[in-house]
């Protein structure tokens, strides 16, 4: 799977050579081959025509001797690189280019017949048996009198054609061959840019599937590519976190589960085999159910951490008067208040003060705020609960006069399962998962929570709802 692209990138460069090359040899040589021909074939019919109009002519007209035309044609035709004829109807060799004794011999092509080289611009043929290789023969008729009494034939070698062709193929294939290196250039900067941080990110893709989410990914291009490995840089970061985050979670949540049981199973065990006498057993009893209702509060606090999920929670948003709702939960609190000598000071915004939310969800915020208030509260103290209204938004204060929050801790009181040292002697119950839950719920209202605390004078929670918009 790693190989593949580069392998892919590979054969493709090698099937783009294959075939440039192919397309060359085949397409680019045909194409020379008939450019070179019709080229050449019609400067040999220039040739041709010039010397029946200017020297054969003349050679009847009787103004140019018979070996003077020949010399002049042999000199052409060494400038040419062709053989040059001049033949009478019949094929009689007037005057060559070759060989004098033609002149006296009077040679005869046999068979020759003009409408042989008229049917096209040029023949290819061995002339008659006359040439062992193949000849590109043009002509051109010398009139006298106005009658075409005989013709002017120039005949080169093909293998001069072939020779032009494969030079010029030479350059199509040298401009082919640079391309081609350049081209691995190209492939080389693909490589270098896709390939090797391609490579990179499927090598960390392999570790995070390990889930070692503290290897490396560093590719720092400024294009697509950059924007994956940054993405997958910050998934990496929060899939560690949330790994982390549960393995807290579940030891916390077993530790939790396992002291109480411990303890229930130690006395219940204690009594069954009667090390604890009859007598003691109704003071180990209340341990029992103490630890009892620990673990009660621990699952429904689980339970209720629960319903907040990435996706969010389902809020049952209504209208109601927030007044009402904290007069009423702080009188939850009123035995417990009395017994630790706690007073409430209400100091709430006109007689009815109307927010939109979750109110079972924002009744388990102010419970949880106040149990704390007064868990930590020193005894005989006050608790102040005061609502104030800025634009839109009310702000909920809950503020006790107790032990206060560590410096260090306060960043730390909204995480699951945090306690600080000094509330632990304060409150044994506790399983640290109240604000984590309030956190929640406040979250899942689009609101916020803020916490002010001086250690050993007090804290002050504040929270904000919106004010409802139906009132
Ligand atoms: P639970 O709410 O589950 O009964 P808890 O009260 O210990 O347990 P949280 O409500 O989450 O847990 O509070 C976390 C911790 O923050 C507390 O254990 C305590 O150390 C600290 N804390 C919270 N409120 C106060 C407060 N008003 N004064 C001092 N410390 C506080
Ligand atoms: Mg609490």
């Amino acid at each position: 799977m790693k190989k593949k692209l580069l392998l892919r990138l590979i054969i493709g460069y090698i099937i783009f050579g294959i075939l440039g090359f192919t397309a060359v040899a085949i397409f680019t040589a045909q194409y020379n081959e008939n450019y070179v021909r019709e080229n050449t074939a019609a400067s040999l019919h220039r040739e041709a025509s010039l010397i029946a109009s200017s020297y054969a002519s003349g050679n009847f007209s009787s103004q140019l001797t018979l070996n003077e035309f020949q010399r002049q044609l042999s000199a052409i035709s060494t400038y040419l690189d062709a053989d040059i004829y001049v033949v009478d109807n019949t094929g009689t060799i007037l005057v060559s280019s070759l060989e004098t004794s033609y002149l006296n011999n009077q040679k005869k092509i046999s068979d020759f017949d003009i409408l042989d080289f008229s049917s096209g611009y040029y023949t290819l043929s061995d002339f008659y048996n006359n040439y062992s290789e193949s000849m590109l023969c043009v002509y051109s008729p010398i009139t006298y009198n106005y009658r075409a009494s005989s013709y002017v034939l120039l005949c080169m070698p093909d293998a001069h054609i072939m020779e032009m062709k494969s030079g010029l193929l030479d350059g199509a294939y040298l401009t082919l061959l640079i391309v081609y290196a350049l081209s691995l250039l190209i492939l080389l900067i693909c490589f270098l840019s896709v390939h090797l941080p391609v490579k990179k990110l499927i090598r960390a893709a392999m570790h995070y599937n390990h889930g070692d989410y503290d290897y490396p990914l560093a590719i720092h291009q400024n294009d697509e590519l950059g924007y994956i490995a940054a993405s997958f840089n910050y998934m990496r970061h929060e899939l560690g976190t949330l790994e982390e985050d549960q393995r807290k979670f579940v030891s916390n949540v077993s530790h939790d589960f396992r002291s109480p049981l411990t303890s229930i199973k130690g006395y219940a065990q204690a009594m069954a085999d009667g090390t604890i006498p009859p007598q003691m057993q109704e003071r180990y009893l209340q341990v029992i159910i103490f630890e009892t209702e620990r673990l009660e509060k621990l699952t429904q606090e689980l339970l209720e951490l629960n319903q907040y999920g990435s996706r969010g929670y389902l809020l049952d948003i209504t209208s109601f008067d927030l007044n009402q709702t904290i007069k009423m939960t702080v009188q939850t609190f009123e035995q417990i208040s009395l017994e630790k000598q706690i007073r409430f000071d209400l100091i709430l915004t006109g007689n009815e003060l109307y927010v939109d939310a979750d109110i079972s969800k924002i009744q388990l915020v102010l419970q949880n705020l106040i149990d704390n208030a007064i868990k930590f509260s020193h005894t005989s103290s006050a608790i102040k609960i005061e609502t104030t209204v800025k634009n839109d938004k009310v702000f909920i204060s809950v503020k006790d006069h107790g032990i206060g929050i560590p410096k260090e801790s306060i960043g730390k009181i909204w995480e699951r399962f945090y306690k600080t040292d000094i509330s632990r002697g304060k409150d044994k119950k506790g399983t640290g998962l109240g604000l984590a839950i309030v956190k929640e719920i406040l979250n899942a209202h689009h609101e916020n929570i803020n916490v002010i605390s001086t250690i050993e004078v007090g804290t002050e929670f504040i929270f904000t709802l919106p004010l409802s918009k139906s009132r």
